[in-house]
């Protein structure tokens, strides 16, 4: 049995099982998969399976999330067994999210979803341009995500959410005006809008750098992002944080459960855990991955004993990010730390300038400051 501390056995957890596995590389991604093509992949989910063991069945899991890369590149048969094992144990679960890749997603795969309990899920669609497509590296159309949304839908999922990229080079505002308009026409009931990061080592950053592509530039950008939050709202989402907007009651209950800062349990090549004091990684490698479970070892490569201002500054930055903001009495419960003592100047200063509210026994950003978050966030990141 693996260990885990106390927070674990009496909090409700989110699950998160990683399958970094892509059917070849975006050219903007960043994160750590490899190839389906070059791996046991039944082992792989024997290796997560055993991994899932080393949790008690009495594990109060709330949400699951599986994500990637993209576990639909996994053979229909493999995916199947891994739904199994997570649905056997934990079928109490209120969400259960599976990432599709809009190219990978069939009658066969959205068949064996159903039958395990997935009531949710998550299309990488970016865009719905073929050259914004090509440009980012995807495999799939945009015809490709119409009709596995389409397909979805028809098959019985009622929450389907969809990820959308802005500030793609080349791109202009009319661009993403369609693709926002193209995502709400599908009638789906979440949209994550994220900007463009051009991440170190990617070959994007080359063809930057190598003057092939020029970056969108910070002003277009932020007037991209107002325009989703326009554009969402008379559509009828509400945004229930900086990047993330849902039809009432659809906000993804998973993703909420990181910005409360409560624990959550990560299975998979490197996946995180957080316990509430430590945050623990497992190693970026399947097959170091799958040789560790099978011996018996811990997959965990790096671990981390957050002290009391990590914490405190962990939660408040997570927090803020969600357009409820900063429950002060929960804050004070949850960190034992007083939010607008610890944080007395940067609150000021930041409540000054219009870019913070304060109501309601609640600190929020203001609608002002939702396109400059990451220069008010900054000011919370440490005390
Ligand atoms: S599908 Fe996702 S994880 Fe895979 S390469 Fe593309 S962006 Fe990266």
């Amino acid at each position: 049995m693996g260990t885990y501390s106390e927070p674990l056995r009496t909090q409700s957890l989110g699950l998160y099982v990683h399958v970094p596995l892509c059917d070849g590389k975006c050219r903007y991604c960043g994160f750590y998969s490899e190839p389906a093509a070059n791996h046991d992949l039944d082992r792989l989910v024997s290796a997560l399976i055993s991994e899932l063991d080393r949790y008690p069945a009495d594990t109060p899991v709330q949400t699951v999330y599986l994500g990637g890369g993209s576990p639909t590149s996994l053979p229909v048969g493999s995916l199947a067994r891994l739904l199994e094992a997570v649905a056997s144990r934990w079928p109490g679960a209120r969400e259960f999210t599976v990432e599709c890749n809009p190219g990978q997603t069939d009658a066969r795969i959205l068949t064996v979803l159903r039958r395990f309990g997935v009531n949710r899920l998550s299309f990488g669609v970016q865009s719905f341009h073929a050259q914004e497509l090509l440009l980012l590296g995807r495999r799939h159309t945009a015809d490709d995500a119409v009709s596995a949304i389409r397909l979805a839908q028809e098959s019985g999922f009622e929450n389907i959410g969809l990820d959308l990229i802005f500030a793609i080079p080349g791109s202009t505002p009319d661009a993403w005006h369609q693709n926002l308009h193209r995502a709400v026409a599908l009638n789906v009931q979440h949209i994550s809008a994220y900007s463009l990061t051009v991440e170190p080592g990617t070959p994007l950053l080359q063809a930057v750098q190598a003057g092939e592509l020029d970056a969108i530039d910070e002003d277009t950008d932020r007037a991209m992002y107002e325009m989703a939050i326009d554009c969402l709202a008379s559509a009828g989402f509400v945004q229930y944080e900086i990047s993330n907007f849902a039809r009432e009651g659809f906000a993804c209950l998973h993703n909420q459960g990181y910005w409360d800062n409560r624990s959550y349990i990560g299975i998979g090549p490197s996946a995180s855990s957080y316990d509430g004091g430590s945050r623990t990684t497992n190693i970026a490698d399947i097959r170091q991955y799958v040789r560790r479970i099978e011996a018996g070892q811990s997959p965990a490569d790096e671990s981390e004993r957050l002290n009391d201002e990590d914490r405190v500054c962990q939660t408040a930055v997570l927090n803020l990010r969600t357009r409820k903001g900063v429950d002060l009495a929960a804050f004070q419960a949850t960190t034992g730390a007083d939010f607008a003592e610890v944080f007395a100047s940067p609150l000021e200063r930041h409540r000054r300038l219009g870019l913070l509210e304060i109501e309601g026994g609640r600190v929020r950003l203001a609608r002002e400051a939702l396109g400059i978050a990451d220069s008010v966030l900054c000011d919370f990141s440490s005390f």
